[in-house]
């Protein structure tokens, strides 16, 4: 049977985009539809955006921390216009640079929604049908409000780039990656921030440490940080104003209101169960090791799949499965070990294991520092960073590493090889100081921290 194409990629995101690149540069003939702006959430609306609002919020606290350097400057004011401008201007760049790329690569775009018809059969917006011998489907996810609470003027983290002015003061929802960087973003851009969090501690599923350390942070920035408390109900006041009413009884009013609650799998409407390829509860797409689905011509790569909704792995996927599928090389995109860093202020970096997890595995031993960094001790700043490394007893091997200190997104990918190459305390130690830096502490734990 002969099909228009010999790969179609619904979605011109992250994993979408390297996957349609990798397959057209082993020969394939390559379509790919994207309804919105090329480049997907990582690029217009998630990593890249969030990245450069970190940057933006960081020069606030550094402007302070010039001064007692020795710097004289009169008193600093964010221009928020100023800065989505130039915000707005780099993302189209880099959506440029995308479509430029894939088309360089050889790849046939088309700037409209897709849906499968068929397992080998793709529907365009405009009715137009194009037959394709292997479907990808790289739709990413979108943020989830809980039910009830998806009101006119709530946000999500889609609409914060998009705001025309800052609110004098937001309440954030949830209290995972999104609820916390944005939540520092907006403290550090002027925002009166206050947060709310159902469980007991923030970013769970990070090291305990690791979370307290960074709650206590937020809180000395002023963030007014609420947990074991949630949202009852909201009350619209208009533009984009709420009374919003929590759990323990307590009733305010605030400028704007943001739910960080997850993010879902975009797969409604897409015509897969049509086409018989099997979703799980939550709505992802089931594919196995390979990102292939239940239907063989169908694979699925990134937030789609629901297996670690971050961006680097969505291109690991989507490089895997191009070269698995086109280039006669089998590859699989490894889940494990896979580092991450939280852009809160300080960062926080991870990799590995919990001190929780490894201790439900076998014997351990923890190393853990906790210190004010030279550049922010001398301008007076309370604020601390913290080295942890979980390490097996019998084995000598790091399980895990965990950093919250500026530039810990920096320092966790270079711990990431060490553990990735199995790495034990004793290589850690034997390996010289850089100094004076903070990461030198990871090499300068000569202590277990006493078992209780
Ligand atoms: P997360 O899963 O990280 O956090 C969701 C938060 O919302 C949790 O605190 C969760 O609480 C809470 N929540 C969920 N449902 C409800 C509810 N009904 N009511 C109240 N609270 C609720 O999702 P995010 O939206 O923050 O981010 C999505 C994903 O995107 C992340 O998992 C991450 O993989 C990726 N990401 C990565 C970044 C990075 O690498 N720096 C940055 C941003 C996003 P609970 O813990 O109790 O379930």
């Amino acid at each position: 049977m002969s099909f228009d194409c010999d790969l179609f990629v619904i979605g011109g995101g992250s994993g979408g985009v390297r996957a349609a690149r990798i397959a057209a540069g082993h020969g394939a003939r390559v379509q790919l539809a994207e309804e919105y702006r090329m480049g997907g959430t990582c690029v217009i609306r998630g990593c890249v955006p969030k990245k450069l609002m970190v940057f933006a919020a960081g020069h606030g606290a550094a402007m302070e921390e010039a001064r007692a350097y020795g710097w004289e400057m009169g008193a600093p004011h964010f221009d928020w216009r100023a800065f989505r401008a130039r915000l707005d201007a780099e993302l189209s760049r880099l959506e440029g640079i995308y479509t430029r790329n894939a088309e360089a690569a050889g790849v046939i775009l088309h700037n409209q929604r897709a849906r499968l018809v068929d397992p080998h059969g793709v529907q365009l917006a405009d009715g137009s049908e194009i037959s394709a011998r292997h479907v990808l489907i790289a739709t990413g996810g979108r943020p989830s409000v809980p039910e009830g609470f998806d009101l006119p003027g709530v946000m999500t983290s889609n609409e914060l780039f998009l705001l025309d002015d800052l609110p004098p003061s937001i309440l954030i929802i949830g209290g995972g990656f999104i609820a916390c960087e944005f939540a520092c973003i907006m403290q550090g851009m002027g925002v009166a921030v206050t947060q709310f969090y159902r469980g007991a501690q923030i970013l769970r599923g990070f090291d305990d440490d690791l979370r307290h350390h960074v709650a206590a942070a937020m809180a000395a920035q002023g963030i007014d940080l609420q947990v074991d408390t949630d949202l009852v109900s909201l009350e619209p006041l208009g533009g984009g104003r709420f009374a919003a009413t929590d759990t323990r009884g307590a009733r305010r009013e605030f400028d704007a209101v943001l739910f960080a609650t997850g993010r879902a799998p975009n797969t409604a409407g897409l015509g897969l169960e049509k086409a018989g390829v099997a979703l799980s509860e939550n709505g992802a797409v089931r594919v196995d090791e390979w990102s292939q689905t239940n239907v063989p011509s169908v694979f699925a790569v990134g937030d789609v799949t629901d297996r670690i909704q971050l961006t680097p792995v969505a291109i690991r996927e989507g490089h895997a499965f191009a070269d698995t599928v086109f280039g006669g090389r089998r590859g699989r995109a490894d889940h494990e070990l896979v580092a991450s860093a939280v852009f809160t202020r300080p960062e926080a970096g991870s990799v590995g294991m919990t001190e929780e997890e490894a201790r439900a595995q076998e014997a351990v031993e923890v190393y853990r520092t906790s210190f004010r960094p030279m550049q922010g001790a001398f301008a007076d700043s309370d604020i601390k960073a913290l080295m942890k490394l979980v390490v097996a007893r019998d084995s000598r091997r790091v399980l895990g590493c965990h950093i919250v200190a500026p530039g810990a997104g920096e320092m966790i990918q270079l711990a990431a090889v060490a553990l990735k190459m199995g790495a034990t305390k004793e290589d850690f130690d034997a390996t010289m100081a850089v100094h004076p830096t903070m990461a030198e502490e990871l090499v300068l734990m000569r202590q277990p921290v006493p078992e209780n």
